[in-house]
């Protein structure tokens, strides 16, 4: 999949706005956590470079359409400014005079940061008279916030109709190494899935499951599987009404000739506390009173067994309650089994959100090929979706 990037000479000396995801943790107004930040830094310094003129925009939070200084981007722009050696200089709008003025009295590197588009209820809704307010006091649009890309928003989608537009370095590597996983994988091809619920990666089995060789579930998902095989899983997490869809996958999967491998092994709670006392027990039979709340040991070795001898291994959700030191020991073995497989030459993924979040607390996020910044964009991308804020810059598919 290629994308329209910008060259030097499509922003030099261009009033160019970009659309970052710096919805970022701020703690006593600051930021605690600077990595996304840090992902857009090299469209910035690029279009810096290349002499533009640069004003950022991003959402923060949920505000629900309204002003709400609790989601100011205004502690993020102090951040940057910290970061990069820049002047930032924060506008508390994002649309309107104070951003018309802020425009006309541009100094020369000096980034804007306009406050957070999701105090206007029209962000969400695509609204393009919105889209056109926040489009008039630039020439250009650049696009970089892959995690914001899954959703259709007056500044991820509707602007891109009203300027010349661009996508950002963050969205090119993410993409090319989100597809080279996803439509070009060496084989043998794993796929990991895990996390709590089912009905979340119900699509991405169903758009993998003839692509991969090794499908290898954890986490509270692996349950309803292990119950609809006609397991014991006691008080573990179970959608009852996704057990149809689990034994279907199970059968499609021995047709395809595709190994779906569930835990053997779990450690099992009395309760969902992390001083709970646990027990490790076989996965399909859990007693009545107890929830497994990570794979077990054995799993772990299987699994890891699995993961270095592949070529190719996408990572999605965590085997167990991580969060809790007591429940962390899977997902840390997987992790570091990513690490390893990349070690030995394989190309390993790790799709946002929670999983993104374990790599780091195990620090295996350099160990890896890739860490996505988007849980959800990525898992629609993986899906199969054509992710909106991205369908403007394809050149060829
Ligand atoms: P998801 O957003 O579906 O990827 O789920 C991530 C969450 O699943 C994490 O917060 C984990 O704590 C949780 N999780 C993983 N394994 C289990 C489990 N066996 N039981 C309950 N929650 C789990």
């Amino acid at each position: 999949m290629d994308l329209k990037t910008f060259t030097p000479a499509d922003v030099a000396g261009k009033k160019v706005l970009v659309r970052v995801d710096f919805n970022v943790p701020i703690a006593d107004s600051k930021v605690s956590d600077d990595t996304r930040i840090l992902a857009h830094l090299p469209t910035l310094r690029a279009l810096v470079d290349a002499g533009a003129k640069v004003a950022l925009m991003s959402h923060l939070g949920r505000p629900k359409g309204e002003f709400n200084l609790k989601y100011t981007l205004e502690p993020v722009g102090r951040e940057l400014e910290k970061l990069t050696g820049w002047r930032v200089k924060f506008i508390p709008d994002c649309v309107g005079d104070k951003v018309k003025s802020a425009v006309s009295d541009w100094k020369d590197n000096e980034i804007l940061l306009l406050e957070n588009v999701r105090f206007y209820p029209e962000e969400e809704k695509n609204d393009s008279g919105f889209a056109k307010k926040l489009a008039e006091n630039f020439d250009v649009f650049v696009m970089d916030a892959f995690s914001a890309s899954h959703r259709a928003h007056a500044s991820t989608r509707a602007i891109a109709e009203l300027l010349p537009s661009f996508s950002g370095a963050l969205i090119k590597r993410e993409i090319s190494m989100l597809s080279a996983a996803r439509d070009n994988p060496q084989k043998p091809f794993v796929l990991i899935l895990g996390g709590a619920k089912v009905s979340d990666k119900i699509a991405v089995v169903e758009n993998m499951l003839d692509k991969v060789d090794t499908i290898l579930i954890g986490g509270g998902m692996a349950f309803t599987f292990i119950k609809a095989m006609g397991g014991h899983i006691g008080k573990s997490l179970c959608e009852t009404e996704k057990l149809d869809f689990a034994s279907q996958m199970l059968e499609k999967a021995k047709t395809l000739g595709v190994e779906m491998v569930l835990p053997t092994d779990a450690i099992a709670a009395d309760e969902f506390k992390a001083d709970s006392p646990y027990v490790a027990v076989p996965a399909n039979s859990i007693p009545d009173d107890k929830m497994g709340l990570d794979i077990g040991p054995e799993t772990a070795k299987t699994f890891s067994k699995v993961i270095l001898d592949a070529k190719t291994v996408l990572w999605n959700g965590p085997m167990g309650v991580f969060e809790m030191p007591a429940f962390a020991n899977g997902t840390e073995a997987i992790a570091k089994a990513m690490a390893d497989a990349t070690k030995a030459g394989a190309l390993t993924v790790v799709g946002g959100g929670d999983s993104a979040a374990a790599v780091a607390l195990f620090h295996c996020e350099d160990k890896v090929s890739h860490v996505s910044t988007g849980g959800g964009a990525s898992l629609e991308f993986f899906e199969g979706k054509m992710l909106p804020g991205i369908e403007p810059y394809i050149i060829n598919n």
